[in-house]
């Protein structure tokens, strides 16, 4: 007798299974598992259906409450696409071999796999495995938005809900993008007739959802656009939804954010360092490192540490400008001091004058 549902392995996300919901329903049966065919179902079963199950349950929880969703129905859209997420990539690895859905591969053995008596390995690792040894050409930019997610989904877990609805619907729809991609490419393929029939089904379902969660998100930029577009040379893109909708005026309450409306109340430190970060993908240890300036530095104008000096502005993309999310000055002359410093400068170059912050200034002189 074959055991038709033991071997698909622990598909909870980071190993703790009990802090996962299961969706609100059980949606199309249409993918049938038990009736394919296989010679050798431990290792060519794959749970897909189980992640379309997550999925039908995100775009519920998106398109089927209120408007904007609730709480509730955001927090089981984080929960259940990180689900999603990884139950499918997984899927799609263990069709490589079910040994690399283990943490470690060297220790795998067939019995542990047919329990799913096993710790398994990590949705970002699911990622790269399924890139270094798969060799399916996965997007960086995809990379960082599941490593999003998932830290996303744990501060959730730990911390509760700190996101706003609009934030958590535009960064949603590009995980599912990619996952509807990621489904129709990798996985259906490998798939027998009655299973790749049946997902297909479900799939045209959630692609015209898909495209109505994203004509949201699109109408909401159209009504911002001109409002926008006087302050395109202070916008930049938001770190929390990903939309060019993050003003750094130099307004009181610090940076903010018109289509996620999130506000860096009197931070803007830390706006520019989330920027610099999330989207530049920038921090002070690794560029110092390579041996480059920090991306974040004190404003020669208001001398807060808030001067990112590589901004992409929605006025200057695609190339950089700095500017500062304290005072909101876009800076043209911008110059490193040339004592070595590190501090920045406005100082245009007049081809004489050597630039030289007034500390640098006193200590050369002091020496003479
Ligand atoms: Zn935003
Ligand atoms: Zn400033
Ligand atoms: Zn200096």
């Amino acid at each position: 007798m074959t055991n038709q549902t033991a071997p698909q392995g622990p598909d909870e996300p980071e190993g703790d299974a009990e802090q996962i919901p299961t969706p609100a329903t059980v949606p199309d049966q249409g993918v049938e598992k038990a009736k394919r065919p296989s010679p050798r179902p431990d290792v060519f079963y794959t749970p897909v259906s189980n992640g379309m199950d997550y999925l039908v349950s995100v775009f519920k929880s998106l398109t089927e409450g209120a408007t904007p969703p609730s709480a509730r129905d955001l927090k089981y859209t984080v929960l259940h696409l990180q689900a999603a997420t990884e139950v499918l990539l997984k899927a799609r690895l263990a069709r490589e071999h079910f040994s690399l859905i283990f943490v470690d591969p060297l220790q795998a053995t067939h019995e542990a796999w047919q329990k799913g008596d096993f710790k398994s390995c990590g949705t970002l690792e699911a990622f790269d495995r399924l890139c270094n040894i798969g060799g399916l050409p996965l997007k960086g930019e995809d990379r960082k938005r599941i490593k999003e997610l998932s830290d996303h989904r744990n501060a959730l877990q730990h911390y509760g809900l700190k996101h706003n609805a609009h934030a958590i619907e535009s960064r949603a729809a590009r995980v599912l993008d990619f996952l509807i991609t990621f489904i129709h490419k990798h996985l259906i393929p490998g798939l027998g007739p009655a299973e790749a029939a049946g997902v297909e089904r479900n799939m045209d379902s959630l692609r015209l959802k898909l495209k109505g969660i994203e004509t949201l998100v699109r109408q909401r930029m159209n009504d911002l656009r001109s409002e926008l577009t006087k302050v395109a040379d202070v916008t930049v893109k938001c770190p929390d939804c990903e939309q060019w909708a993050m003003v750094a005026d130099g307004r009181d309450e610090g940076p903010a954010c018109l289509f996620c409306h999130q506000v860096w109340t009197e931070a803007p430190e830390s706006a520019a360092a989330n920027y610099a970060w999330i989207i530049l993908g920038l921090d002070d240890h690794s560029t110092i490192q390579d041996g480059g300036d920090p991306p974040v530095a004190e404003c020669p104008d208001c001398e807060v540490c808030a001067l990112v000096t590589e901004a992409v502005t929605a006025a200057g993309r695609p190339g950089a400008t700095p500017l500062c999310f304290s005072c909101g000055t876009v800076f043209k002359n911008l110059t490193d001091c040339d004592g070595g410093c590190g501090t920045v400068l406005d100082i245009a170059p007049d081809g004489e004058s050597i630039p030289m912050c007034s500390n640098c200034i006193d200590t050369r002189y002091a020496r003479f």
